[in-house]
């Protein structure tokens, strides 16, 4: 097993990393400090012209290079630049690998929030689900907005996102064991693009579903699976199927 990365070491490869998008910057004061947030979630911010980063505590025995691929991800996103390819490849497989999704797991067992939260239902847990598609989707550093299930099985709308209260609300509906958790999964995860995505406004309109959200949308692995078993329980759904539409995209907000 590789030594565990001392902080020193981490905060120096952040410094680097910086002053590759911004040389100007590299000489900005950085802290790292690992944060016992349940599963897996990184967060980078700028406060007084320092920057703090907060990893995840379950990542502590991260390899250096993972770390360094990281940093690249979350000063990108902080600079708003892209992500090298590299970069991003090498840090989503280590987030996903069974090995970490199951840690991830253990560090939302022990710490019992289900319960606190009340995002468990009956069969699904919404900050497991939003936890699990950031780590895959979003390399984890989302920012996590209050999850919620609907009060009522709603069967128009399965789910929205309420930007005023920063709120995604999924609906009761899909709390069972007759709904496919890769359909469940496609729902939360299009809301989280709403997150990820703010509303553009233009000319006095505005813009939920922008060609950048939907270039990301088609990044759900499961979307054909997913559309296929809505439009076989669309009358359960209370929906009419069009030919050659996807049902999926309708009953999303
Ligand atoms: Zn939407």
């Amino acid at each position: 097993m590789a030594e565990i990365p001392a902080i020193d070491e981490i905060v120096e490869l952040y410094r680097d990393v910086i002053g590759h998008y911004d040389p100007v910057r590299s000489s900005v004061t950085v802290h790292v400090s690992f944060y016992p947030y349940i599963g897996i979630n990184q967060t980078i911010r700028v406060r007084d012209g320092q920057i703090y980063v907060r990893i995840a505590e379950i990542c502590r025995e991260m390899p250096i290079e993972i770390h360094k691929a990281l940093a690249f991800v979350l000063v990108a996103k902080l600079f708003r630049r892209r992500v090298p390819k590299q970069a991003r490849e090498l840090y989503s497989n280590y987030v996903s690998s069974p090995e970490m999704r199951e840690r991830a797991t253990a560090s939302r067992r022990e710490r019992g929030r289900k319960v606190i939260t009340g995002t468990s239902g009956a069969i699904y847990d919404l900050e497991e689900l939003f936890s699990d598609l950031n780590a895959k989707y979003f390399w984890g550093t989302l920012r996590k907005p209050t999850l919620t299930w609907s009060a009522k099985p709603t069967f128009r709308i399965l789910g929205h996102f309420d930007s005023h209260h920063d709120t995604i609300v999924i609906s009761r509906s899909l709390d069972s064991t007759d709904v496919p958790r890769l359909v469940i999964e496609y729902v939360i995860y299009h809301e989280m693009l709403h997150v990820f995505h703010p509303t553009v406004h233009h000319n006095g309109r505005r813009y939920n579903h922008t060609a950048e959200f939907r270039r990301d949308e088609e990044r759900f692995e499961n979307f054909e699976e997913a559309d296929r078993w809505i439009e076989q329980n669309a009358r359960k759904l209370k929906r009419k199927v069009t030919k050659g539409k996807s049902i999926l995209r309708r009953i999303v907000r």
